[in-house]
C-alpha cells in the first residue's frame, strides 16, 4: 500500500474556473484520483484556495502554483508512506505546509493529495470508498443521506435572482434514496412548468436551481410551497423546506440589505423574519441565517428558533476551532460540512465526530463550483452523517452526487435512508 508517485493536473470547475487534480499511484500500479471544488460566496475563515494570481491566465485563477506544490515538496514527503495511514498522511501534510490557513502550499493542492490518498486506498483494499472511509471515521453507523435540493438559486450564484441564495425541497417522506431523487426531480420539473406558465425565466444559476426573480424573499418558499403540491406531494408531510441565507454577502453596515426587497434589516428583524416563514411554512432548517462572525446574535437566534435546524456554513468552515465554540455558546444546531474549507480529510471526518458527539446536525456540502468527482457522496455514506446538499436535480456537477449514491443504494441493501427530520416535525 505504499505511495509510488504523485502527479497532479489543472483542470476545470463547473463555472469553467481552473481546479486541481490529484493522482496517487502505488506500489501495486493502482491509482486514486481526486479533484478539488470552488466556492463563490466563502467564508472568510476557511483554509486558502491557492490562485496563482497571474491576470493573463484564466483571469489570475490558474492553480499552476498548487500544481507545482504536488508534484515537487508533497510528493517528495509522501513517497513511500502508506497510502491507507490517512491520519498520518494529512498530519504530514499540515506539517510541511506549516501555516494555520494552509496558504503555502495551498489548501486545494493538500486536499486533492489528501482525497486521492483515501481512494487509492480503497481501490487496493477492493472495497468501495464509502467503506473504506467508514473505517476511517472509526466505523459510525452507515446510511444514505437525505439530500437538500437546491431548487431556488439566488445570492453570489444567480444574479438577478433572490438575495437567500438557496431554496431548498428536502423529500423527508421518502423511504429510499431513489424515492427522493424522483421527488425531488419531480418537483424540480414541476417549478420548471409554473414558471413556464407564468412566461418567467427557467434559467437555472450555479448549482442548477432556477434563479428566479421575486420581489420578495418569502416568495421562495411559496414556490417551493406550490411546486410540491403540483408535483402531488404534502407540503409539510411528504417535503420540507430549507434556505440558505448566506447572510455574509447581504452584510452592509453591520445590517443586512435585502436589495429585492428594497430594505435593510437588524440581526434582531432578521430572527424575527425567520420566526414569521417558520410559522408560516414547513421551513425546518436555516443555514448561515447571520454572519459569519456575529456569534451573540447567532446565540440569540439559536434560543429563540428552539424546533429549527441552524446550520453554520461560513460561521463554522469545517473546522473544529470554530465548532467547539458555537458549540460552547449554542450559536447553533448544525454543521455544514465542505472538506476544502479545512483542507484535510481527517479534518473534516474530525470536524463530523466532534459534531456528532455535541449532538449537532452534520450535513456534508458541495460548492457551488463543483467538478464530476463524486467523492462526498460517498463521505455522506461513510461518515453516516445523515444529510448531503449537493444542489439541484439538473446538472451533471449536482447530479452526478446524487447518482452515485443510487448506485451505492442499488448495491448495498443493508442501507438505509436517513430520516434526521422525523423527531422535529
Ligand atoms: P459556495 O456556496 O460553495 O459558493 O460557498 C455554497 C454554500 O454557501 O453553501
Ligand atoms: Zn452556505
Amino acid at each position: 500500500m505504499h505511495i509510488r508517485s504523485v502527479h497532479a493536473r489543472q483542470i476545470l470547475d463547473s463555472r469553467g474556473n481552473p481546479t486541481i487534480e490529484s493522482e496517487i499511484t502505488l506500489e501495486s500500479g493502482v491509482m486514486g484520483r481526486a479533484a478539488v471544488p470552488s466556492g463563490a460566496s466563502t467564508g472568510s475563515h476557511e483554509a486558502h484556495e491557492l490562485r496563482d494570481g497571474d491576470p493573463r491566465y484564466y483571469g489570475g485563477k490558474s492553480v499552476l502554483r498548487a500544481v507545482e506544490s504536488v508534484q515537487g515538496e508533497i510528493q517528495a514527503a509522501l513517497l513511500g508512506r502508506a497510502a491507507d495511514d490517512q491520519f498520518a498522511l494529512d498530519d504530514l501534510l499540515i506539517n510541511l505546509d506549516d501555516t494555520p490557513d494552509k496558504s503555502r502550499l495551498g489548501a486545494n493542492a493538500l486536499l486533492s493529495v489528501s482525497l486521492a490518498a483515501a481512494r487509492a486506498a480503497a481501490f487496493e483494499r477492493k472495497i468501495p470508498l464509502y467503506r473504506h472511509l467508514n473505517d476511517i471515521a472509526n466505523n459510525p453507523p452507515m446510511s444514505l443521506p437525505l439530500a437538500m435540493m437546491n431548487i431556488v438559486n439566488g445570492g453570489k450564484h444567480a444574479p438577478g435572482g433572490a438575495d437567500f441564495q438557496e431554496g431548498m425541497v428536502i423529500c423527508a417522506g421518502a423511504k429510499t434514496i431513489a424515492d427522493a431523487v424522483r421527488m425531488g426531480s419531480e418537483i424540480f420539473h414541476a417549478l420548471q412548468t409554473h414558471l413556464s406558465d407564468q412566461d418567467l425565466s427557467t434559467q437555472v444559476g450555479d448549482e442548477g436551481g432556477f434563479a428566479i426573480s421575486v420581489s420578495h424573499n418569502a416568495e421562495i418558499l411559496e414556490l417551493l410551497r406550490l411546486a410540491t403540491l403540483q408535483a402531488g406531494y404534502v407540503p409539510g408531510k411528504d417535503v420540507v423546506f430549507a434556505l440558505d441565507v448566506a447572510a455574509t454577502e447581504l452584510l452592509s453596515d453591520d445590517e443586512y440589505r435585502l436589495a429585492r426587497e428594497a430594505r435593510t434589516l437588524s440581526a434582531d428583524e432578521m430572527i424575527a423574519l425567520y420566526q414569521d416563514l417558520v410559522a408560516a411554512y414547513p421551513l425546518v432548517s436555516i443555514e448561515d441565517g447571520l454572519s459569519e462572525d456575529a456569534w451573540d446574535d447567532w446565540s440569540r437566534m439559536t434560543a429563540y428558533l428552539t424546533h429549527t435546524q441552524l446550520v453554520g456554513d461560513d460561521l463554522l468552515v469545517t473546522n473544529e476551532k470554530r465548532l467547539q465554540k458555537a458549540i460552547d455558546s449554542s450559536a447553533c444546531n448544525a454543521i455544514l460540512i465542505k472538506p476544502n474549507q479545512i483542507g484535510t480529510l481527517t479534518e473534516t471526518i474530525r470536524a463530523v465526530q466532534a459534531a456528532k458527539s455535541a449532538g449537532f446536525g452534520t450535513i456534508i456540502s458541495h460548492r457551488s463550483g463543483e467538478t464530476e468527482d463524486t467523492f462526498i457522496a460517498h463521505l455522506a455514506v461513510g461518515t453516516g452523517a445523515g444529510q448531503i446538499k449537493t444542489g439541484s436535480l439538473s446538472r451533471t456537477d449536482r447530479v452526478g452526487k446524487y447518482n452515485e449514491l443510487l448506485r451505492i443504494a442499488d448495491t448495498d441493501d443493508d442501507l438505509a435512508l436517513a430520516q434526521p427530520f422525523r423527531q422535529m416535525k
